[in-house]
This record gives C-alpha cells, sequence and structure tokens, in this order.
C-alpha cells in the first residue's frame, strides 16, 4: 500500500506497543469493511470513484466525498481511517468512512459537476443511507453538490432522506453551524492551546497553508480574536507580510483573481516556503503530507495545527516531537466538522429544530472536553508520546471496546 496508509501503519505499531493489541485487533484496526470501487462516465470522461467503510463498530459510516484530479485508493482508505479515528475520539456514533472522485472540478461548467455527483450517488447508493454510510462534503465539494447528491438519492430510493447526507444547504435539512464548523472547532482548539502553555497572544505570529473552507475561515476567526496572521496560501502558492495581514482584504483578492498571490503589497511565497516562516503557529488547512522526512528540519513553528487530514507524516510527527514543537492532531483539531454533522444528522432524524445558540455551546463543550482529555493523558503517560499517539490510544480503546461487546473479537 501507498505512503499515505504506510504512515497509519507506523502509528497502529506504536499504539499496538503501548497498549499491547493483539494480532487479530491490529488487523481489525488496519483492513477496511469494505471498498467499493468504480469509473463514473460522464460526457465521454472517464473517472475513477470510491467510497470506502473503514469500519463500522461504533455506528454508520460517516466522511465526507472529495473531488480531486490526484484522488487514489490509498488517499480514500487513509481518510475513512482518520474518520474512523476522529469520530471514536469526538464520542460520536459512528464509524469512519470516505468517498473521492479523480477529478477536477475547478474547470468544469457547473453542469458537469452536477451530472458527476449524481452519477456519483447512482453508482454507490445501495452502502449509502443514515444508517449505514452518511456522505458529507470534502475538499473541492460544498453545499450545491450535496443538495445534487441528495436529490439524486431520493430519487433512486424513492422517498425523501435528508439525515442520509450531511453539509446540505440550509433549505434542505441542513444545519446553520455547518459552513464554518471546521473552522469554529479549530478556533477552540487553538484558544484552549494559547491558554493551556499561556502564550503571548499579542506577540503570536501565524502561517496558514490552504486558503479554502477550513483555512479561511479560521483565518477569519483568529483576526476577529486579535491574533495575527503574517501568511497564507493555496494551491498557486501564497502571501506573506510580517505586519500582519488584512484577511477581509485578503478574501477580496482571492474572490475576484481566484488566488491569494494576488494580494500585492505581501511578499510572494511558494508552499513550501509558508512551511518554513519563522512562526509561531502554523496551520495547515490543505492536503495530505505536507511536512515530510524531507522538510521537517526546516521547520521552524513551535506549533503546527493540522486542519488538513494527514499533513504531516508519521516520521516528520515523531522528529517535530522529539524537537518539543507540539503538532495538535488532524482527529482532534479538524473534528468540528463532523460534530455538527452529527447535528445535523440528529435534527434530520428527530424533526426537532436545535437553537443555535445550544448548538454552538455543545460544539465548544465538545472540543475543549477532547482537548482537556488528550492533554491531561499525554502528561500522565511515561515514557512521553505525542499528542497524535494520545489521540490514537483513546480512540482505538473504544472502537476495540465496541468491537468486543459485538463479539467480532
Ligand atoms: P477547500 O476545497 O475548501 O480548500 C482547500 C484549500 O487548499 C484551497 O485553498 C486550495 O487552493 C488549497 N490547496 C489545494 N491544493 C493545495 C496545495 N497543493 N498546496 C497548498 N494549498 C492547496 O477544502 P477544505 O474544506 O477547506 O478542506 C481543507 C482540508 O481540511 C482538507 O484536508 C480536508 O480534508 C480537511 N477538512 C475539512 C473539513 C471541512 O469541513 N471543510 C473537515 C475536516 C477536515
Amino acid at each position: 500500500m501507498s505512503a499515505t496508509f504506510d504512515n497509519i501503519r507506523q502509528y497502529l505499531k506504536k499504539v499496538q506497543e503501548i497498549a499491547s493489541l493483539s494480532p487479530r485487533e491490529v488487523k481489525i484496526l488496519s483492513t477496511p469493511r469494505r471498498i467499493k470501487k468504480t469509473t463514473l462516465k460522464v460526457e465521454r470522461k472517464t473517472f475513477p470513484a470510491w467510497r470506502i467503510l473503514f469500519n463500522d463498530a461504533l455506528g454508520p459510516g460517516k466522511g465526507g466525498i472529495r473531488f480531486h484530479p490526484q484522488a487514489s485508493q490509498d488517499e480514500v482508505v487513509s481518510l475513512a481511517f482518520w474518520m474512523m479515528i476522529k469520530n471514536a475520539l469526538a464520542e460520536l456514533p459512528y464509524g469512519g468512512a470516505k468517498g473521492a472522485v479523480k477529478f477536477d472540478p475547478k474547470n468544469a461548467s457547473p453542469k458537469f459537476q452536477e451530472a458527476v455527483s449524481r452519477k456519483y450517488i447512482d453508482a454507490f447508493y445501495q452502502v449509502l443511507g443514515e444508517n449505514q454510510d452518511i456522505p458529507a462534503p470534502d475538499v473541492y465539494t460544498d453545499a450545491q453538490i450535496i443538495a445534487w447528491m441528495l436529490d439524486e438519492y431520493e430519487k433512486k430510493i424513492g422517498c425523501h432522506a435528508p439525515a442520509a447526507i450531511t453539509g446540505k444547504p440550509l433549505e434542505l435539512g441542513g444545519c446553520q453551524l455547518r459552513l464554518d464548523a471546521t473552522a469554529q472547532g479549530g478556533f477552540y482548539i487553538i484558544r484552549e492551546m494559547i491558554k493551556t502553555f499561556r502564550l503571548p497572544k499579542s506577540q503570536l505570529k501565524i502561517a496558514i497553508q490552504g486558503f479554502g473552507n477550513a483555512g479561511a475561515n479560521l483565518a477569519q476567526m483568529l483576526e476577529k480574536d486579535h491574533l495575527k496572521i503574517v501568511a497564507v496560501s493555496d494551491s498557486q502558492g501564497g502571501t506573506y507580510q510580517t505586519s500582519g495581514l488584512k484577511m477581509a482584504e485578503i478574501k477580496k483578492v482571492k474572490e475576484e483573481t481566484r488566488s491569494v498571490t494576488n494580494y500585492s503589497p505581501g511578499q510572494s511565497i511558494t508552499n513550501q516556503e509558508i512551511l518554513e516562516l519563522p512562526v509561531d503557529i502554523l496551520i495547515l488547512a490543505a492536503l495530505e503530507n505536507q511536512i515530510t522526512e524531507a522538510n521537517v528540519s526546516q521547520v521552524k513553528a513551535r506549533y503546527i495545527i493540522e486542519i488538513a487530514n494527514g499533513p504531516v507524516t508519521y516520521q516528520a510527527e515523531q522528529e517535530l516531537f522529539a524537537r518539543k514543537k507540539l503538532v495538535v492532531p488532524d482527529v482532534l483539531a479538524n473534528a468540528g466538522g463532523v460534530i455538527v454533522s452529527y447535528f445535523e444528522w440528529c435534527q434530520n432524524r428527530t424533526g426537532n429544530i436545535l437553537e443555535m445558540s445550544y448548538l454552538v455551546k455543545l460544539l465548544e463543550e465538545k472540543m475543549t472536553h477532547n482537548w482537556e482529555k488528550l492533554t491531561t493523558l499525554q502528561k500522565e503517560t511515561s515514557p512521553p508520546i505525542s499528542l497524535k499517539t494520545a489521540a490514537y490510544l483513546v480512540a482505538i480503546k473504544r472502537i476495540l471496546a465496541a468491537e468486543k461487546l459485538r463479539g467480532r473479537i
């Protein structure tokens, strides 16, 4: 298997040693329960597509669908594994799943994107459902794509089923909090981290790789909380200004020119350079495998926040840990999105409308509780372990308990 899942195997090996897992337990944790792969045909073009259920011991599969030209089976398997860990860590009644289409929607018309979205459901609807496997948006898929997918799903099964997919527009049963839920959750974690380590808030410099739904919303929340963002980037590169960037201006440039690189007062930087800037906090909100053995020695930030899934490889994370740098793991930092998806699913199933203020409070409580749980476990464990290893330990314990109760072990 590829590089990304190899990383996961290394974490599993480490957890196996610490928690004395049996070979059977490791097998369960490293084998997807269901891999569905097909090729979608749209206007004589073909696109490989996947839906993978990694584990369902804690409940139905849950995880987004990604449209990306570099999507691969290894990536989808890895993302489904991380969803399993994330959902277990957040104590949600879900297993882990993920889907993808190897397709670049950026240069495709809305009509073409709609056709791909509907074909995806056409191919996989039999394994999806509110009690089976519940998709959501991910990279380059948004509420409109989810709306087309829901519509196609309901056509196929012949009735309304809003809980079968989350991240819907409000008019179709979505949750008001969903759009910036991942950013909001990440914001609570960064706030707790600053409190825990008593960091001098006004002096901190922050760089953010990835200026999409998660990265851009988080940037605005941090700015509103008087934190200074000195660099941001998107797929074309980044912009850097030591005196601090104004997010409203960056957002405008991004909307008008499609890239933050066109922000002229800033110094133009590459996506490699942003990772190596002399900042205090580096937020990774783009794609996996960004900090690797090849560039880890150049990372200067003391705190690295994984908003993307798997942006720091196993070897790189171990090296950062040895250098006393803190990597806040993806399964903790970006759980806001799936937690709010869970609220949406509950609303759709019960027909009850939950008040926004209540949901915000619930999200905040869950995120801060998880931060405390992991930092406490980390402090109490000897020899010391990284925060990511602590997260895997907690989640795996919960998954294996469910597997045992079901009599599968
Ligand atoms: P998005 O599609 O809205 O944005 C992705 C951003 O990354 C864009 O700014 C894009 O230009 C940039 N990008 C793409 N390729 C890049 C590259 N090679 N180098 C640098 N930047 C690049 O996606 P998103 O929803 O913001 O998701 C970002 C990451 O966060 C993904 O890893 C995703 O899995 C993860 N995540 C998102 C959510 C969510 O709810 N949005 C939840 C959990 C995890």
